[in-house]
């Protein structure tokens, strides 16, 4: 009888230290995914830059401002904003999300990693980037990069800043995508949810421009232009804005494809076509 109440209670006992372990554990994941997260999409694929969201400790480097300065005085063509995705190394620190939530985000994260080449993603598109500012520029656009070398810090709500500071018409956000499942492949466009906000519809009409023409020069599979709001490169920036994430680092065949010279030169033909595609569209109408 004693031996029976002493195993009652030992089980009950168990049993409630049991609960209250899971319901923390719960209650740290739930706390986890809305203080770092804000909105998550209910897609499928949660890339990596949907995962680390980023950024910077606030000092520009003094040769881009500089170089930054010079451009901002009048101009005829439009100019467009670069942005290199990340950096060599990220800021886990936060900062605003964006001007309509109280939510915070990482101010950079790292990015991801080619699983075949080994190439960190912040050195692949900075190396894309500068390619297309060249590109650009011989066909008559102004253009400037939030960033010119890997090693700085500079946060996503900074480099969207930027657009504005120096009166940048479109921003494009540079990326190379991740993802668990490595037979994951092709590009895809992220543009800014804003409730339905004039710049919201302008960047998806430039996203899909952007895509399609990327995805006929390269045969990339074409992953579509998806509306996220937890991204702080797009919300702070004053202009259509995207970011393209150019294919899949976690899938060996398109990371070594992305490291590929000639593959390379039809990725920056693509993105270029594509922003002329969206600026001749403006024409029309
Ligand atoms: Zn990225």
């Amino acid at each position: 009888m004693k031996n029976r109440d002493l195993y009652q209670t030992s089980f009950v006992l168990f049993s409630i230290l049991l609960i209250i372990f899971f319901s923390r554990s719960l209650l740290f994941h739930y706390w986890d995914f809305i203080s770092s997260a804000g909105t998550f999409s209910h897609d499928n694929k949660v890339s990596s830059d949907e995962m680390n969201d980023t950024h910077a400790d606030g000092e520009a480097p003094s040769d881009q401002e500089a170089e930054n300065r010079r451009t901002q005085e009048d101009h005829n063509s439009p100019r467009i904003l670069i942005d290199p995705g990340h950096q060599k190394i990220g800021d886990y620190s936060r900062e605003p999300l964006s001007p309509l939530t109280n939510a915070t985000t990482y101010r950079m994260s790292t990015g991801t990693i080619g699983v075949s080449s080994g190439k960190y993603e912040s050195a692949l598109v900075l190396q894309i980037a500068l390619q297309l500012e060249e590109e650009l520029s011989q066909r008559g656009y102004d253009v400037i990069l939030t960033r010119y070398e890997q090693d700085v810090n500079i946060s996503n709500k900074e480099r969207a800043l930027m657009a504005a500071e120096h009166d940048a018409d479109l921003l494009l956000s540079i990326h190379g995508d991740g993802y668990q499942d490595s037979r994951i492949h092709g590009a895809s466009v992220l543009a800014p949810r804003l409730m339905n906000d004039t710049r919201e519809k302008q960047s998806g009409v430039f996203g899909t421009h952007l895509i399609n023409e990327y995805s006929k020069s390269t045969s990339a599979r074409n992953r579509g232009v998806h509306y996220r709001s937890h991204l702080a490169v797009l919300n702070w920036s004053n202009v259509p804005s995207v970011l393209i994430e150019l294919g899949f680092m976690t899938n060996p065949e398109e990371d070594e494809k992305m490291q590929d010279p000639d593959y390379q030169v039809k990725m920056v033909q693509g993105l270029a076509n594509g922003i002329e595609s969206y600026f001749s569209s403006l024409d029309d109408d």
